[in-house]
């Protein structure tokens, strides 16, 4: 079974293209990756039954690997390097730690500006803001939709700052598209295979979050959906997952993740201890953690006053909070060599 092909460092681009025809003669894709040190190809599609011999004979070829996982676009074996994710100046994921922030709802023009103002002045790279909201009780405040967007977008200008939302079902990818930097997929939609198919096939990176649910393969299994599609770059987010201890935690944040994530795939990993914890006084020890662990960035629920949030006010920080956050994970960050 050949689902990698390894050139070797002295192949040709004749080489190259003689082995990118093969593939495609067995009427699969192909995913070019052009690393420092050597060029990769990818099969891309069910590779059972296709011998490895038929690549190994052609010149040029320095070894084919078989992946025994449900996954291959994402695994480590298929990009050794980290993959960095460029969004203007901001580069995610490497020696990087990103700092998402902002509120859980945007509620108002006058609520988001103000947070987009005081969480980037604290050091945040990218403001957060949901304006579809997909909510647990169909009675409780789902989001200002459009106008929402559109307050996003103000906020994007006025401040300069990339932004992040939640996309809820394939038809508003376009539209969300439009004003998002990184279109953001909750944990309630990691398994919703056509909205994964959509984001595959746009130029946008999505920041896909682990449903509450799912094993950690299964989390790769729906990364590797996207990917399929073309979209390469993909940010995975550990959300906190279903325990049997809801009473003093909302989740159970699994910080085992990240440094499986990290060793499994090459994609960059975030962690959200607003929805993973559901305590604001449990955001910064785990955000430390969480760092140690290896994240390359994390997602912060913040609001002016989180006491009149409609949404997880309960969760989040003020921007008094936000600002001494942000310098009590700086010492963790150095230690581990990330770049804040
Ligand atoms: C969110 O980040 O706004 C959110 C709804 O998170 P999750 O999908 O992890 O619950
Ligand atoms: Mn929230």
């Amino acid at each position: 079974m050949a689902d990698i092909i390894i050139m070797s460092s002295t192949a040709t681009k004749k080489d190259i293209d003689n082995v990118i025809k093969k593939i495609k003669s067995f009427g699969f894709d192909v995913n070019y990756s052009e690393g420092a040190e050597k060029t990769i190809i990818g099969l891309i599609g069910d590779t059972r039954g296709v011998p490895d011999e038929v690549f190994k004979i052609l010149p040029g070829v320095s070894n084919v690997i078989s992946i025994l996982k449900e996954y291959k676009l994402a695994s480590r074996e298929f990009r050794p390097e980290d993959t960095i994710i460029k969004i203007g100046d901001l580069k995610i994921g490497g020696d990087n730690l990103t700092i998402i922030a902002g509120p859980c709802s945007i509620e108002s023009e006058q609520q988001l500006l103000k947070t987009a103002k005081l969480v980037q002045n604290s050091g945040a790279k990218m403001l957060r803001g949901g304006a579809f909201k997909p909510r647990t009780s169909p009675y409780s405040f789902d989001g200002l939709g459009f106008e929402g967007l559109q307050i996003l977008r103000e906020a994007k200008r006025k401040y300069n700052i990339p932004v992040i939302t939640e996309v809820l079902s394939p038809e508003e990818v376009d539209g969300v598209m439009e004003v998002a930097d990184i279109l953001q997929i909750g944990t309630r939609n990691m398994f919703n295979y056509r909205l994964l198919q959509k984001v595959g096939k746009v130029k946008k990176p999505v920041l896909l979050k682990r449903a509450f649910s799912a094993t950690i393969s299964e989390f790769l299994s729906c990364t590797e959906y996207i990917l399929k599609g073309g979209n390469k770059e993909v940010i995975l987010c550990e959300r906190g997952i279903r325990t049997f201890d809801s009473h003093f935690t909302r989740n159970t944040l699994d910080l085992c993740a990240v440094p499986v994530l990290k060793k499994e795939t090459h994609l960059p990993v975030f962690v959200d201890p607003s929805h993973g914890t559901g305590r604001r006084d449990l955001i910064l020890p785990m955000s430390k953690a969480a760092i140690a662990a290896g994240a390359d960035g994390l997602i912060i629920e913040v609001h002016p006053q989180p006491e009149m949030a409609l949404s997880d006010g309960f969760q989040s920080l003020n921007p008094e909070m936000f600002a001494d956050f942000m310098k009590e994970i700086e010492p963790v960050a150095k230690a581990v060599g990330k770049k804040l």
